[in-house]
């Protein structure tokens, strides 16, 4: 989708401090960060949300991006001491990317439960 952010960054049409590219998942720096590591990992293919990946294909493609996330972790020293994996769905999920995406957070502790 020509408007999409996401889109644009997994097309190399708006630049981001990537930290993982495959033919399928690109992971970058989030430009906000809220925690030292902040990453989103995102399907080259445009899914608005969570809602959209159900089924047999969703399945395949959440864990896809859950693996290329744990991957990424691991890379940048998060795994120990962990991380956190969310993804934020909807108004209420306090969602602002209509891209699917996972945020992947560490480099300190993370409270629980979130705001
Ligand atoms: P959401 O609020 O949808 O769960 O997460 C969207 C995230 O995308 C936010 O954390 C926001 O900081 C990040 N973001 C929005 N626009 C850009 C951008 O152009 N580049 C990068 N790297 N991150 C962005
Ligand atoms: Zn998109």
């Amino acid at each position: 989708m020509a408007e999409c952010i996401f889109c644009r960054i997994a097309a190399g049409d708006i630049p981001a401090q990537i930290v993982r590219r495959t033919p399928d998942v690109v992971a970058f720096r989030d430009l906000n960060p809220q925690a030292p590591i902040h990453v989103l990992v995102i399907p080259v293919q445009h899914h608005a949300a969570a809602r959209d990946a159900r089924g047999p294909e969703g399945e395949q493609l959440l864990g896809r991006l859950v693996s290329v996330a744990a991957e990424v972790a691991s890379e940048l020293g998060l795994d120990p001491p962990g991380y956190r994996i969310v993804t934020n769905t909807g108004r209420d999920g306090g969602q602002s990317v209509e891209h699917l995406h996972l945020h992947l957070l560490g480099g300190r502790a993370l409270g629980w439960p979130p705001g």
